[in-house]
């Protein structure tokens, strides 16, 4: 018995619809046909074992002007590690200015990802 799951590449527009088969029980690597490019291939792998995500998101400033300044991380995060960190950031308060690419958050978790800024703002 074939172990079957179905996914959409998210790494392109293009949007090819992948499957991802493996015998049953086993730990063996995913065969993954649908795919119009090497990336997908890689994309599901990934997405099955383990997804992850670029997280965007707002913070609070001190600014009347500018009261929530965009973030986001500067490489996909772990899908379980973003709804700790997306409660993290809604606690935060940031003094502006800020620049771009400025680090929020050094090494979320542990998992060598940042949050960084996503704009230059200042009043
Ligand atoms: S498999 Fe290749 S062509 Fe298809 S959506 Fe993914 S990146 Fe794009």
């Amino acid at each position: 018995m074939m172990k079957k799951k179905e996914l959409i590449c998210i790494s392109c527009p293009r949007g090819c619809h992948l499957t991802a088969e493996r015998g049953e029980g086993s730990t063996g690597e995913w065969q993954i046909s649908g795919n119009f490019c090497p990336r997908g291939a890689a994309y599901a792998i990934q997405e099955l074992n383990d997804p992850r995500r670029i997280v965007t998101a707002t913070v609070a400033s001190d600014s009347r002007l500018l009261p929530r300044l965009p973030v986001r991380t500067d490489r996909p995060l772990p899908k379980r590690m973003i709804a700790p960190l997306l409660n993290r950031l809604y606690r935060l308060r940031v003094k502006i200015p800020v620049k771009s690419g400025e680090v929020l958050i050094d090494d979320v978790e542990k998992s060598g990802v940042r949050v960084i800024f996503s704009c230059n703002c200042k009043e």
